[in-house]
């Protein structure tokens, strides 16, 4: 590696977390290693072993630390959470700006609760595959660096292999970390967190409520790229939102197969409050708090100050809607703009949520220029094409062009996630890497992966996910 790394985490006061070494493990053997991503960061992938991959070495410069946060977790507050099973190494910067390193499964910190600082082997792989595909899909997200056995096993529902993540992200600060500084009443804290985050990530929003505009912004965009794809989140609690936009915290993630807008996936969801529809109410909820937390910084009167966050917070939903027309109308075709644009757009949504028809397969087929295939209901699908017949005819450019850009054939599914998953636990780690290679373009696969783009037969549906803990 050209550079150490460098840690500005490390110099803000000791409060912010603890510090604090990958615990050792037994046996480390890499699973998968993202030799394009390091190259981008200027890490020579040599330097990757498993070794590093799974704590047992440290890259030069590093100066472990587990961060501290708070959150509302399912709405409840828990006034301090942290990284219970991650390890902050440090930082690489470079033209692409600055780069957290985190393993993800490192072991026990101060915050570890009762959990035993692990991960394995499932969620490790389902992070690897949805972050690396929301990136090739376009969607801010951290990213995956590396994955690696630990040679050790876990102990969850049954024992399971060990495995550790080499995360990377714009920076692992979440609304949940203002909160806790906002919590403690440490208002000192507080603004140098602020300093640091709008630093790094919106470096023209200096001021509280510039921050919270920013962020207000990046949100609305995010969630807005998550509802295009078809992909539900499934635990945004406070501590797993980021303040850069970038999506966070994998855990029971999944991209819905057939179309409705209250699909939820994750079993601790019960009353779905991350159901796929939810997700901008539940976003604009948690920049709520974020907002509350900046409070004490902002200037003046403190009525006017709640008034002005609340104003602030009142642009989330115009960003969200110019983010999904824009989204949603390249998915027809189109790149300009006319009224009846999301008139169209909701015409086609309603017609397959009645046919259940596959979100993906469906925008798809679109390019082609039919997906009756899939909105099953004829006479439903015959009401809408010749709208969106009549109005691509008067798009300037080529619509299958906008189309091939904004429909992607493969997504990571449920079930192919889940086939990787148990293969590797029987030590067959192919599955995995086909797909994790097939999903490096997922808008122009190559044709010996289109297997990967059928929807799940009845016997093959993931209808849970579980947490990836
Ligand atoms: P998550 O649901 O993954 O966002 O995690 C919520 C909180 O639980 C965070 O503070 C995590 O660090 C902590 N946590 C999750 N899994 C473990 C584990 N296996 N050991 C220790 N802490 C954990
Ligand atoms: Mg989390």
């Amino acid at each position: 590696m050209p550079q150490d790394l460098d840690n500005s985490y490390g110099q803000l006061p000791a409060r912010f977390y603890t510090r604090q070494s990958p615990d050792p493990v037994a046996a480390p053997a890499t699973l998968r290693l993202n030799q394009r991503l390091a190259r981008c960061l200027g890490i020579e992938p040599e330097m990757l072993s498993a070794e590093v991959l799974t704590g047992n070495a440290l890259l030069p410069g590093s100066d472990p630390l587990a961060q501290v946060y708070a959150g509302h977790q399912f709405g409840g507050w828990v006034p301090r959470l942290g990284d219970g099973r991650a390890i902050l190494l440090g930082e690489v910067t470079g033209d692409f700006g600055r780069r957290d390193l985190q393993l993800k499964g490192a072991g026990q910190t101060p915050y570890s609760r009762n959990g035993d600082g692990r991960a394995w082997l499932g969620p490790v792989m389902r992070e690897y595959i949805v972050s690396e595909a929301m990136h090739a899909l376009g969607v801010p997200t951290t990213r995956a660096l590396g994955a690696a056995l630990t040679g050790e096993t876990v102990q969850r529902e049954r024992r399971y292999p060990g495995a550790v993540l080499l995360r990377v992200a714009a920076s692992h600060i979440r609304v949940g970390t203002f909160q806790y500084f906002a919590a403690q009443g440490d208002h000192e804290g507080l603004a140098l967190l602020l300093d640091h985050a709008a630093q790094r990530h919106h470096p023209d929003a200096r001021t509280p409520m510039a921050f919270l505009a920013a962020v207000t912004k990046a949100q609305a965009e995010l969630v807005a790229h998550w509802l295009s794809f078809g992909f539900i989140h499934g635990v945004m609690n406070t501590d797993n939102m980021t303040v850069s936009g970038e999506t966070i915290d994998y855990g029971p993630c999944a991209f819905m197969d057939a179309y409705h807008p209250g699909t939820v996936f994750s079993s601790i969801d019960q009353h779905g409050r991350y159901a796929f529809n939810a997700q901008p109410n539940m976003a604009l909820w948690n920049l709520a708090q974020l907002a509350t937390s900046l409070l004490p910084l902002m200037q003046g009167d403190a009525d006017a100050a709640a008034e002005e966050a609340t104003e602030v917070l009142e642009a989330f939903s115009p960003h969200f809607n110019a983010a999904w027309q824009h989204l949603h109308r390249a998915k027809l075709g189109l790149t300009t703009e006319e009224d009846g644009d999301e008139a169209l757009v909701m015409g086609l949504l309603s017609r397959m949520a009645s046919s259940q028809a596959d979100f993906t397969a469906t925008f798809a087929a679109l390019r082609d220029g039919d997906a009756s295939a899939h909105v099953t209901d004829t006479d439903a699908w015959d009401s809408w094409a010749p709208d969106w017949q009549a109005r691509l005819a008067r798009e300037p450019g080529d619509p299958s062009q906008t189309m091939a850009r904004a429909n992607p054939i493969l997504i990571p599914r449920n079930h192919r996630i889940e086939e990787a998953i148990q293969a590797g636990l029987q030590g067959d780690y192919a599955p995995f890497h086909r797909l994790a290679d097939a999903l490096e373009t997922p808008f122009d696969p190559a044709p010996e992966y289109l297997d990967l783009a059928t929807p799940p037969r009845d016997d093959q549906r993931v209808m849970r996910t579980f947490c990836g803990t």
